[in-house]
C-alpha cells in the first residue's frame, strides 16, 4: 500500500468489478483467461469494453480475430479455477484439456461449471494503450445459465484468494496471496504465480 502519496491505491478495490473467464481461439488451440475489465458503455446500441493486458497470450489472438466470450463466474468459483486460467499462460498448455466447456455461436469455448451467463462480443474499435488494449465491442450472442450470485473481485480478494498463513518477516500478493519470505521485497520483483509486480504486494506486518 502506497502511505505517503495522495493516491491511496486500495481505494481502487472499491470500484466494482466482475470476475470472468475470457475465451478466445487462434485456430488452433481455444484459450481462456481470466478478466476483471468488462464494462458496458452504452445500451443503444449495446455495447462493451473490454481492456486486455498486452502481456496476455490471448491480447493477440483477440486483436486478430475481432472476437472473444466473456463467462460470468459465480461466487462458488474454487481458487484452482482462477489459478488454472488467471496465473497459467495458453502459451505451453490447453487449458480446456481437462476443463468442462461448451460452444457458442460464434464458435468459441464457454464454459457452464460456476458460470451464470456468458456474452459473445465483437469487437467494433480498438483503442491502443501502453500497457493494455480496449476493445470496444457489439454483442452477437448473450445467454443466462444460472442464478447464483455473481463473484466480485472484492469477494475473491476476502474469501477466494489463499490467506497468508506468515505471521511476519514477509510480503504477500495483493493479486493471489503468494507470499515472499524475507524483509525487503527487490523492487523488480515479479510475482512467480500471477506475475504482477512489487507495486503489488504488501508487507505482513
Ligand atoms: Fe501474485
Amino acid at each position: 500500500m502506497q502511505t505517503n502519496s495522495k493516491i491511496e491505491t486500495d481505494v481502487f478495490y472499491d470500484i466494482g468489478y466482475g470476475l470472468y473467464i475470457a475465451t478466445c481461439y487462434d485456430g488452433k488451440k481455444h484459450n481462456g483467461f481470466i478478466l476483471n475489465t468488462v464494462c458496458q458503455v452504452t445500451s443503444n446500441p449495446e455495447l462493451f469494453a473490454v481492456t486486455v493486458n498486452k502481456q496476455n497470450y490471448s491480447f493477440e489472438i483477440i486483436k486478430q480475430t475481432g472476437i472473444m466470450n466473456i463467462n460470468c463466474l459465480d461466487i462458488k468459483t474454487p481458487f484452482s479455477v482462477f489459478k488454472k486460467f488467471g496465473f497459467e499462460s495458453g502459451r505451453d498448455t490447453d487449458k480446456f484439456a481437462d476443463y468442462e466447456h461448451f460452444y457458442s455461436q460464434n464458435g468459441l469455448i464457454y464454459t457452464k461449471k460456476y458460470t451464470n451467463s456468458f456474452l459473445s462480443l465483437k469487437s467494433e474499435r480498438y483503442i491502443d494503450f501502453d500497457t493494455h488494449g480496449m476493445f470496444i465491442c457489439s454483442v452477437t450472442e448473450a445467454k443466462k445459465l444460472a442464478n447464483n450470485e455473481n463473484v466480485t473481485y472484492a469477494y475473491y480478494q476476502k474469501n477466494i484468494k489463499p490467506k497468508s498463513t506468515l505471521k511476519s518477516g514477509g510480503y504477500v500478493c495483493k493479486i493471489c496471496g503468494y507470499v515472499y519470505k524475507g524483509n525487503s521485497l527487490p523492487e523488480d520483483f515479479i510475482c512467480p504465480i500471477c506475475k504482477h509486480g512489487a507495486n503489488d504486494f504488501e508487507k505482513i506486518e
